[in-house]
């Protein structure tokens, strides 16, 4: 295997410093990648977390794996490791690139294009062709939090095997989203699962300590480590819907992520700071909800819950 000029033979391990830009001070931007090799030849799994800058829970999520060596003794295959790809939104506590764009927008990339451009152009250039099936750690953005999830495009029998080898209890099918990184993996046919877990730039233990487990439950399926995890029951949701303020003003929230809600239940209301009406936000229809938002202060339209219906 053989990655920017540098080959990581069977039954070796390396850390990789890849640069992808400088900074305006001079200073080189490198992207860190953990490179595990079994001995014995298997599939080769990409393990990837702050896609989003801020998404520090599927970052630390990545760095702990590396950290607890979850690698370092796989039976067969290899592991790829990179916990931070936007390295710009990180330092910056923002989702995206100092110019605003979203990297998860600039798929496949190219060479010579924006800075997130550079970088999608280095993962589907340089990584993904090594790579069989990949795991993408996320966080909710813009103070959503989200309950630990995973997220499988609906027509690739692939994908959905894959989520149900991660075993979180919530999985939601969605289609692919033009430009982003899943949709520029499936286009070379590696599926790639997403994991949701936590709030931007707040750690969550429940979350990341999901996200590790799911790590193990996907390498024991595939066969790389020796493990039995234990299975959870899992609900595989068809559709999933955003229910939004029908007016502005102070939101208070009765229900929150991992609950299940019944039509006509009453999630929240929305006041205002003057003692006025309360106005109730109701369940439109029986699910569980994936993400709630945490903002008080909200304007006609902002997003509330994430709500999953089942078939
Ligand atoms: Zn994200």
């Amino acid at each position: 295997m053989i990655i920017n000029n540098y080959e990581v033979l069977p039954g070796k391990n390396a850390t990789l410093r890849i640069p992808v830009a400088s900074l305006p001070s001079g200073n080189t931007v490198n992207l860190f990648a953990h490179v595990y090799r079994s001995k014995k030849p298997g599939p080769t799994m990409l393990v990837i977390g702050g896609i989003h800058g801020d998404e520090i829970n599927g970052i630390e999520i990545v760095r702990r794996s590396v950290k607890n060596g979850m690698f370092k003794n796989l039976r067969k295959g290899s592991v790829i490791a990179i916990p931070l790809l936007n390295i710009y939104g990180f330092i910056n506590f923002s989702r995206g690139f100092p110019d605003g764009k979203d990297v998860n927008r600039s798929f496949p990339g190219s060479k010579k294009g924006s800075l997130a451009a550079r970088i999608a152009y280095t993962l589907t250039h340089d990584i993904l062709p090594l790579c069989d099936f990949g795991l993408d750690f996320h966080t909710g953005g813009a103070s959503v939090y989200n309950y630990p999830q995973v997220r499988a495009y609906r027509d690739d029998e692939e994908s959905m095997k894959l989520a149900e080898a991660f075993n979180m209890p919530l999985v939601v099918k969605t289609g692919l989203i033009t430009n982003s990184f899943r949709k520029a993996a499936h286009n070379k046919g590696i599926p790639i699962v997403v994991f949701e877990g936590g709030e931007s730039l707040r750690m969550d233990e429940f979350s990341i300590n999901e996200g590790l487990r799911g790590i193990v439950c996907v390498l024991a399926a595939k066969g790389m480590i020796k493990s039995d995890p234990p299975k959870m029951d899992t609900v595989v949701f068809e559709t999933s819907s955003w229910l939004r303020a029908h007016r502005s003003g102070i939101f208070v929230h009765y229900k929150q992520s991992g609950d299940h809600v019944k039509k006509g239940q009453v999630l929240g209301i929305i006041t205002d700071p003057y003692g006025g009406p309360e106005t109730k936000v109701k369940a439109r229809n029986n699910g569980i909800i994936f993400g709630h938002n945490n903002k008080p202060v909200i304007n006609q339209g902002d997003a509330l819950f994430h709500i999953g219906y089942a078939k």
